[in-house]
């Protein structure tokens, strides 16, 4: 069967190069005699590979000296408890910017742990945009302040990082990770679940700046200590050895291919096509504001229920799937991570050209 344009927010596509890749050693890997899936953790042949995928990881992403470099299980949503059980143990406060759902539920759950500030919120308009950074009253010792880069449900993205000072600013930027460079040293932690924008479910990788660790509440339980993950690199209990492998495909794939910066490149254009042929069509609208348009996660809609719910199904019979907005916003979402290739783009955007003409 020929493979389909999966345009889902996540999981999402995996290059098929890094497919076969895995698919190639699968059962034997190398000449090991044995899966990547049996291997013991503690095991050199293991060991080989998990070096590789951190190594890899670091060049890719470019993280400087004096970060480390976590794999931990639990996805995004388990480091939304891990890092208040991490840090908020000075003050017990943390300032929140609430740009969407997964930002709220971060928020959410840090209330558990101590005071969280939301000092500024696009929630009244259903996140339709960024506040601007530049205006918002961050309180001068909080522990930590808290962003998330890529707005994966709403389709926004922050074009300016907010200046904090001396306190530490996180962020959950699992959508949009190795999308466009990131200047990590500008972020304490900057986190992100891996199915995304890098390969299975399962895993989040966490850049932690070193200073940052050993303030952990005492009562944070020891896989979410992130002191104690990287004292035993990652590796307190069994990791998700398989997504670490996958990692590595990954990785090697994109350095093929020349490394964030060709990637950004191509985001820039594909997100523009779509855009484009969205801002050029009577039929289809985006919700956002444009300086604020994610090139990961594009929203748009007919303003019609049924008649997206017809597009979604042209859609699908022509090949694109997963292409259903979020119950929040309705309408449809195109997800155009790394692996989302041009020709996927430009299929879609000629499918939009033949529904609106047959149904405009
Ligand atoms: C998908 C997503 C999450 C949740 O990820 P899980 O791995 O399911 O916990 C959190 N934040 C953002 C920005 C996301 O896109």
């Amino acid at each position: 069967m020929e493979r389909v344009f999966n345009f889902s927010a996540g999981p999402a596509m995996i290059d098929p190069s890094v497919l076969e890749k895995a698919a190639s050693e699968m059962v034997c890997y190398r000449d090991k005699g044995m899966s990547v899936l049996e291997m013991s953790h503690r095991t050199g042949m293991y060991l080989d590979i998990y070096n590789e995928a951190l190594s890899l990881f670091r060049e890719v992403m470019g993280v400087p000296e004096g970060y480390e470099v976590l794999f931990l299980q639990g996805g995004a949503t388990m480091e939304f408890a891990a890092i208040p059980l991490n840090l908020m143990t000075g003050s017990r406060t943390a300032d929140y910017v609430d740009t969407g759902n997964f930002a709220h539920l971060a928020a959410e759950e840090a209330k558990k742990y101590g005071t969280v500030n939301v000092v500024a919120s696009s929630r009244a308009a259903n996140y339709t945009y960024i506040p601007d950074v530049a205006q918002i009253a961050f309180t001068p010792d909080a522990d930590y302040a808290y962003i998330t880069t890529n707005n994966t449900i709403y389709g926004t993205r922050y074009i300016h990082l907010p200046d904090t000072g001396s306190v530490p600013l996180v962020a959950d930027a699992s959508s949009n990770i190795l999308s466009e460079p990131m200047d990590v040293s500008r972020f304490g932690v900057l986190y992100a679940g891996t199915q995304k924008n890098i390969g299975p479910a399962g895993m989040a990788i966490v850049m932690v700046r070193s200073d940052l660790l050993g303030r952990q509440n005492p009562l944070c339980p020891k896989v979410l200590d992130w002191a104690a993950q990287a004292k035993n690199d990652s590796m307190i209990n069994t990791p998700n050895t398989f997504a670490i492998y996958m990692l590595k495909l990954v990785c090697e794939w994109m350095k093929q291919q020349g490394g964030v910066p060709a990637f950004h490149a191509l985001n820039q254009a594909k997100a523009k096509l779509l855009y484009d042929a969205i801002d050029g069509s009577k039929l289809f609208s985006n919700p956002v504001e444009p300086r604020y348009r994610s090139l990961m996660n594009v929203t748009f809609v007919t303003g019609d229920e049924a008649r997206d719910d017809a597009f979604c199904k042209y859609c699908a019979k022509n090949g694109l799937v997963n292409i259903k907005g979020h119950r929040n916003v309705g309408g449809m979402r195109a997800s155009l991570y790394n692996a989302m290739p041009m020709a996927g783009v430009e299929k879609l955007v000629r499918t939009m050209a033949a529904f609106e003409k047959d149904n405009g």
